[in-house]
């Protein structure tokens, strides 16, 4: 669609000048409406190792300024294709967990109700919860595609239920997610138990490893996206710490083995053939970066999961 407020022009801007937007995009204010709000939710209260991720939108946001308009992967200009537009931060209790949660799925459901789809931008991992719960009530039960090196479908942590180690264990009791269609990607390191894998099959979740993307391949894993998913509704939460710590060092619970970033690209290109409703990437932790480099893979994995939306819109 003609007529959308792209990025600042580059060659009348430097890209390092300027209020840092998401990849230098206009303002949720700025625009008549937008296909897909850019939201950040700079909440780590849920965290149960290293904090700090209630500093990831803005540096994500930093980290952002060299993305370009033309996506050359997939053959699109995501923000000529879409209106986007950067929603701000949504402003939660840092000191109330419940109370924090509660805002977000409210004000998630106010940007949703405007018929645009939400790219978050965390934030720990607990925000995924009431994200998900604003999407359910539109979309009903959601194919949930979580890469994590982690299962996240833990119970409680000292008696709290609400946790950035909990969300999808929550998620599935409360019937928010599609137990037929839902999967973890990246999974590694060590657990409790083996009863957490058990526990994680019963809560609906299949699995593609790194161990599975290391002896199987790529090829593999992008099937086994498309094959479990299909046409429904999906939903696709990323925990950065899917990369491997020397791709990813800023965040919050880092395990050795992890992905490339240029798999978890590829991986996030099958999405523009499937039915992606929303996303978030979550737990960039900024005081453990270097040079901007999870900053930086973490832009990047938004403007890919933006680059889907856009070639679903296209389809
Ligand atoms: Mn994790
Ligand atoms: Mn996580």
């Amino acid at each position: 669609m003609t007529g959308n407020i792209g990025p600042i022009d580059a060659s009348k801007v430097p890209r390092y000048a300027g209020i840092a937007t998401f990849a230098r995009l206009p303002r949720l204010e700025d625009v008549p409406s937008a296909d897909v709000a850019i939201v950040g939710i700079p909440f780590d209260s849920g965290v149960s190792y290293r904090p700090g991720a209630r500093f990831g939108p803005s540096h994500v946001r930093e980290s952002s300024r060299l993305l370009r308009p033309y996506n050359p992967a997939v053959d699109i200009a995501p923000f000529s294709t879409l209106q986007v537009a950067d929603a701000g931060d949504i402003a939660v209790n840092p000191f109330i967990i419940d109370e924090a949660v509660a805002t977000i799925e409210t004000e998630a459901a106010a940007l949703l109700a405007t018929g645009a789809k939400l790219m978050t931008i965390g934030g720990d991992h607990t925000i995924a919860l009431p994200l998900l719960r604003a999407l359910h009530a539109i979309h009903g039960p959601i194919a949930v595609v979580h890469f994590d090196a982690h299962l996240d479908t833990w119970d409680t942590y000292f008696g709290v239920e609400t946790t950035h180690g909990t969300p999808f264990r929550r998620a599935s009791e409360e019937g928010l997610i599609d137990l037929t269609a839902s999967l973890h990607v990246g999974i590694r390191g060590p657990l409790y138990s083996a009863l957490d894998l058990e526990e994680d099959r019963r809560l609906g979740f299949d699995i593609v490893s790194c161990r599975d993307v290391e002896l199987k391949g790529l090829g593999f894993a992008l099937e086994k996206i498309r094959d479990r998913v299909g046409d429904r509704p999906t939903y696709v939460s990323l925990d950065i710490d899917v990369l491997d710590p020397g791709q990813a060092p800023g965040t919050g619970t880092p395990e050795a083995g992890g992905l490339t970033s240029r798999e978890v690209l590829e991986m996030i290109r099958v999405f523009g053939d499937l039915n992606l409703i929303s996303a978030d990437v979550v737990e960039v932790a900024p005081a453990y970066d270097h040079a901007q480099i999870t900053g930086i893979a973490a832009a990047h994995v938004v403007y890919e999961l933006i680059s889907a939306m856009a070639t679903g819109a296209n389809r």
